[in-house]
């Protein structure tokens, strides 16, 4: 790729977010020069299928692949791999790449996020995180001379790793300094029925506690919990969040207090916007903003901002989409429950079943709905949200 070359359109970040942006861009019409600026090797890839069907060992790392290389010379996009941008002049309107400058007229920003480090893993042996395709391959060498895993952090992420190992027939231990397993917006919901689906399973969980000492001497990490239980592990994954990649961007002028803050459009500044995972947007009344770490939004926010540079059509404002498998369970949500404001009705099934739909709601608008097991049903009921796509 030419340095010190103007494009029309430089995106920073060649993962889902970036990659629907220049897509879009291509398909609204948009003939202009379009780069793309990827810290990682691999050609763009879906991350999701990584702690399921990957790291189950029924995919390939190469079956993730958003599309093929061929696709890339399809569209006309210039693609930088494995060079991650430094540096951002927006006054002389270039990313930097080491000493190798690119001019842009619009820059798109969708760097992602990587995994939140706990001090006390920094530097151990067996000790993993979970974000990309050498990720999931290391960790899965590792699994296949391991018996036991340590997982620390029962967010999502934590919880499909948990279950990912046990259908290994590993034994596996959960830390987590909360009461039991986080799923963001789902108002405690299925915390439980999580809870329960890896205690059938055998998982040793130990909630409301942190781990106080970590070492990796011999063959095994030992972690001293501050219950003072004591447990050996052969590997441990640290799944403890994540948080967004603006270092390159620090010095650069732009806010960047959680992710890059955005307007409702998704513009950071005049001529620069951000997407997905690393982008902070507002709502249309330019307040509450806030991340939203989910492949659908990564999808929506780049398609939405492709289409506003070529049309200028303003995006409308969509609701947080989210999905998880563990252990077998398929969990999908809409919107955010919000059982303490609003009223909690149980649309099919209930709480103790292995199949329901629950929604909260004031006079006929519903703020969420979350479906455990009921996909089909799913589809029908997201329509009460006025939302008839996504899942
Ligand atoms: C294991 C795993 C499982 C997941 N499962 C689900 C799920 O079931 N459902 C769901 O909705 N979401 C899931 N997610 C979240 C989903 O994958 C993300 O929301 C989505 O990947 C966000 O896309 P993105 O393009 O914004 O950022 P990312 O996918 O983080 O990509 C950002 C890219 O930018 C690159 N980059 C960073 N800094 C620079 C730089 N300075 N210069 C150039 N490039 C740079 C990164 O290397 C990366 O390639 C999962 C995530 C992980 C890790």
């Amino acid at each position: 790729m030419k340095s010190e070359a103007l494009y029309d359109v430089v995106i920073v970040g060649g993962a889902l977010s970036g990659i629907s942006c220049a897509e879009t861009l291509r398909t609204e019409g948009f003939d202009g020069s379009i780069l793309i600026i990827c810290g990682e090797n691999h050609l763009p890839y879906n991350r999701p299928p990584l702690s399921k069907q990957v790291l189950l060992g029924k995919w390939e790392a190469n079956q993730t692949a958003i599309f093929s290389a061929e696709k890339f010379g399809e569209l006309s996009l210039n693609i930088l791999l494995g060079k991650p941008a430094t540096a951002l002049d927006m006054y002389r309107k270039c990313v930097w790449v080491g000493q190798e400058q690119y001019f842009y007229r619009k820059l798109v920003i969708a760097t992602g996020v990587a995994p939140r480090k706990l001090q006390l893993a920094e530097g151990l042996e067996h000790t993993f995180s979970l974000r990309t395709i050498e990720d999931v391959t290391s960790i899965s060498e590792k699994i296949a001379t391991s018996s036991s895993v340590a997982v620390i952090g029962a967010g999502v992420l934590g919880c499909e790793i948990a279950s990912a190992c046990v259908q290994l027939g590993r034994e596996v231990l959960i830390v987590e300094k909360s009461s039991a397993p986080q799923i963001p917006n789902s108002g405690g919901f299925i915390a439980a029925k999580i809870f329960d689906a890896l205690h059938e399973r055998n998982v040793n969980m130990q909630y409301d506690v942190e781990v106080d000492y970590l070492t990796d001497r011999g063959q095994a990490l030992t972690l001293k919990l501050s219950n003072g239980n004591v447990f050996n592990a052969d590997m441990l994954v640290v799944a403890v969040g994540s948080k967004p990649n603006t270092e390159w961007l620090e010095g650069s002028g732009l806010d960047l207090s959680d992710g890059v803050i955005c307007s409702d459009r998704g513009e950071a500044a005049p001529d620069i916007f951000a997407i997905g995972d690393v982008a902070n947007w507002a709502d249309e009344k330019g307040v509450n903003g806030r991340r939203r770490e989910n492949q659908t939004s990564a999808i929506e926010q780049g398609i939405a901002v492709g289409r506003y540079l070529v049309t200028g059509e303003v995006p409308k404002q969509t609701r947080s989409f989210f999905w998880s498998e563990i252990l077998g369970n398929k969990i999908l949500m809409i919107g955010t429950l919000h059982p303490d404001r609003d009223r909690l009705r149980m649309l099919q099934g209930n709480l103790e079943d292995d199949k329901f739909i629950i929604a909260t709601e004031v006079d006929g608008r519903f703020s969420g709905i979350l479906s455990w097991n009921m996909l089909k049903e799913f589809r029908e009921a997201r329509k009460l949200m006025g939302v008839e796509k996504n899942g």
